[in-house]
C-alpha cells in the first residue's frame, strides 16, 4: 500500500493509509489482522492489477487455506490510461451520489485533472475487472454496455430457456465477447458479431453526452437500457 496522496481527493487522505483489520476465518475461527489497501495504483504497483485480474486482490486467505471474499470501497488508478473506477460495493448508488458531492471542495486544478480522466463506479470486483478488461483493449464501455445490451436479446431468443444473470465483457481467442453466467451458474461466451460495435458507435455516438465531466459514473446495463429505452426518442 502506498501512502502517496492522491492529486484527485486531497481531503481523502484517510481513504489511502492501509485500513487494519481484525479477520476472523468463518472456517477455523483463527484472529488474524489483516491491511486493506484502500487505493490500486497501477503505475506504482501493477502487481495490484494483476491481483485484481485473478480475483485474489478481494479475498483473503486464512493459514488454513480458507478463502474469504472481502469487499470494501476501493479506487483503482490507472494515470498512465487516464482511468479512475471506483469500486463501491455498498449502496452502489447512494456512495456514488456522496462521492460527487464532495466535489465541490476540490480545488480548479483537481477539477481539471478530473476531466482528462474517464471516472467510473462500479459495484463488484467482477465488474471492475470487466472494465479494466474493456479499457485495456481500447474500447469505450458505453458502446460495450449497448452493445452488450444487443447481444444479450439475442441470446435470449436463441436460449430462451437459460436465464442470464450477470453479462461480463471478456476476450477470448482474440475475439471480444460476453461471458453469460446463468441462474444456474452456467458460463457462455457469445461472440460480439463482426461490425456490430462499430455499428452502435454510429447509431448511438450523437444520442450520448460526448462531454467529459469531472463525476464517476456508473456505466453498466442499466446505464445502456435506459438509453434505450423507446419513450427515450421523445
Ligand atoms: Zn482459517
Amino acid at each position: 500500500m502506498t501512502n502517496t496522496p492522491h492529486p484527485l481527493l486531497p481531503n481523502e487522505e484517510e481513504r489511502y493509509k492501509p485500513i487494519v483489520s481484525t479477520f476472523i476465518c468463518p472456517k477455523c475461527k483463527k484472529h488474524s489482522k489483516i491491511q486493506l489497501r484502500a487505493c490500486v495504483n497501477v503505475s506504482l504497483h501493477p502487481e495490484e492489477k494483476d491481483q485484481v485480474l485473478n480475483n485474489e486482490f478481494f479475498q483473503y486467505t486464512c493459514e488454513c487455506g480458507e478463502k474469504t471474499p472481502i469487499v470494501y470501497p476501493c479506487l483503482y488508478d490507472d494515470m498512465g490510461k487516464a482511468l479512475m473506477i471506483y469500486l463501491l460495493p455498498d449502496k452502489t448508488e447512494d456512495a456514488l451520489e456522496k462521492m460527487n458531492a464532495q466535489q465541490d471542495t476540490w480545488s480548479p486544478e483537481m477539477v481539471k485533472a478530473a476531466l482528462v480522466c474517464t471516472m467510473r463506479a462500479v459495484r463488484t470486483p467482477n465488474d471492475l475487472c470487466e472494465k479494466i478488461k474493456i479499457f485495456d483493449n481500447d474500447l469505450d464501455d458505453r458502446y460495450v454496455e449497448l452493445t452488450k445490451a444487443f447481444v444479450l436479446a439475442q441470446f435470449g431468443k436463441q436460449h430462451p430457456d437459460l436465464r442470464v444473470v450477470q453479462a461480463l465483457y471478456d476476450r477470448k481467442d482474440g475475439k471480444d465477447g460476453f461471458v453469460f453466467i446463468t441462474d444456474e451458474e452456467k458460463m457462455l461466451f457469445a461472440e460480439i458479431p463482426d461490425g456490430l460495435y462499430d455499428e452502435i458507435i454510429r447509431m448511438f455516438e450523437n444520442k450520448i453526452p460526448q462531454k467529459k465531466t469531472s463525476c464517476y459514473e456508473l456505466i453498466d446495463i442499466g446505464w445502456a437500457m435506459e438509453v434505450l429505452r423507446p419513450d427515450k426518442e421523445n
